[in-house]
């Protein structure tokens, strides 16, 4: 077989099996085509798309627009690295710093990246700003965090499947309770070397865990007061996925630092940010930090083109209204089903409790009966399903999804 000949379902997974390193384990389905809220697997079979690739597609599979953008600067010029200035970084730098409201943004690739890009800047900030002493910052972050797959981000997960093996591990990371403002203060209090608090305004990969009314503009207070700073990653929560622009907007909070990821390209591309004002984001010198495909000329025109398309359409407008409907629907089913024990999230970002145990294979189970009926979803923890269509999605498709969904929790009551 030549390597690019079409593959079947079957042929393509024994390919990802053999030829592949084993560090996923996809729902079995081989999608071949993305359109909006749909995708289609190889042999022609249509799905709704409920992950979004973990919140990346918010504006739908290859959005026109973007895709505009992608292949007319593709063909134009894609890369020059930071060793020369290109037309397109500056312009991109621009318009995503006033429509966040920062001074400056640092451009980097992936999500991980950037949360390193935020570490590495707050420790800095510390020592030359704040006046730590040099190696003594801390960066306090939360239980059950998922900020991305490098040494020093597992150094600070507690998820074992994570960890384990990997060690030794970084220092400086102090882990608290999500969700606890006294646990914050008393760290902050009881520890003069704390620089920064990293925080996810939802905890996406924990479960689509909310926490409470309050907690992001009383935790902002009191690192306000301690004078550490702020870090929100948004890379999950970002992009008008939980029904405005940053979830941080929910609470009006202004992050000192912000980063941004996944929907910052609408899934076309890999591009990640910091942004941050003036007196953090200039302790970063020449050669510093940085990277070779980091604010690349592809990169900005997809993200000036993701970012409009979320604008012009006003998806975080459609993200808190569908959002709305689909708990306001779930919750409705689950008063009267044992199979599911609740519904939470906000705007698109939704998770239900599977009402079995964290090692049983019911979510899992339910995710491939879900994929017989036309809609892809994964367990996130055991037993939680997250539902985080695009925001593309209409009144009308998510009704559909609602009753394939039911109709399929139905099947395991
Ligand atoms: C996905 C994610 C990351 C990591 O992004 P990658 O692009 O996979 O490196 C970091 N933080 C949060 C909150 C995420 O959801």
């Amino acid at each position: 077989m030549a390597v690019l000949d079409q593959v079947t379902s079957q042929e393509a997974i024994e390919l990802e099996n053999k030829y592949g390193a084993h560090n996923y384990h996809p729902l079995p389905v081989v999608l071949s085509r993305g359109e909006g809220v749909h995708v289609w697997d190889v042999e022609g079979k249509q799905y709704y798309d409920f992950l979004s690739a973990y919140s990346a597609v918010n504006q739908g599979h290859c959005h026109p627009k973007i895709v505009a953008a992608m292949t007319a600067q593709a063909q134009t010029l894609t890369l020059t690295s930071r060793a020369f200035y290109n037309d397109m970084l500056g312009k991109y730098e621009k318009f995503a710093s006033e429509l966040f409201n920062f001074d400056k943004l640092l451009p980097m690739n992936t999500g991980a990246e950037a949360v390193e890009t935020a570490l590495k800047l707050c420790r800095k900030w510390a020592y030359e700003v704040k006046g730590i002493d040099e190696n003594e910052a801390e960066i306090v972050v939360c239980e059950n965090n998922f900020h991305g797959r490098t040494t020093t981000i597992i150094s600070f997960s507690n998820d074992p499947v994570a960890r384990k093996n990997f060690g030794p591990y970084t220092n400086g990371f102090i882990k608290i309770e999500y969700n606890n403002l006294d646990a914050l203060e008393q760290t902050l209090q009881n520890n003069a070397n704390v620089a920064g608090f990293l925080v996810e305004p939802i905890q996406g990969e924990a479960g689509v865990y909310v926490p409470s009314e309050g907690y992001l503009s009383k935790a902002k207070a009191i690192c306000e007061k301690y004078n550490v700073l702020f870090i929100a990653d948004e890379v999950q929560t970002g992009i008008a996925r939980t029904g405005k622009m940053l979830a941080v907007d929910h609470e009006n909070v202004k992050p000192d630092i912000l980063i941004l990821g996944k929907a910052l390209s609408g899934g076309a591309y890999p591009v990640s940010a910091v942004l941050a004002n003036d007196p953090i984001m200039n302790v970063i010198k020449p050669g510093n930090h940085g990277s070779t495909f980091g604010g690349n000329p592809i990169a900005a025109a997809v993200a000036i083109a993701a970012l409009n398309v979320v604008k012009d359409e006003d998806l975080a407008n459609n993200a808190e209204e569908l959002g709305q409907l689909f708990r306001s629907e779930l919750s409705k089913f689950i008063e009267a089903s044992p199979i599911v024990s609740a519904v939470r999230g906000k705007g698109l970002l939704n998770a239900i409790l599977i009402n079995d145990t964290e090692d049983s294979d019911t979510a899992w189970n339910i995710c491939l009966k879900l994929r017989d009926h036309g809609l892809l979803a994964k367990p996130t923890h055991g037993n939680i399903i997250r539902f985080a269509p695009p925001l593309v999605m209409t009144k009308e498709q998510l009704l559909d999804c609602i009753s394939i969904i039911i109709k399929t929790l139905k099947e395991f009551e």
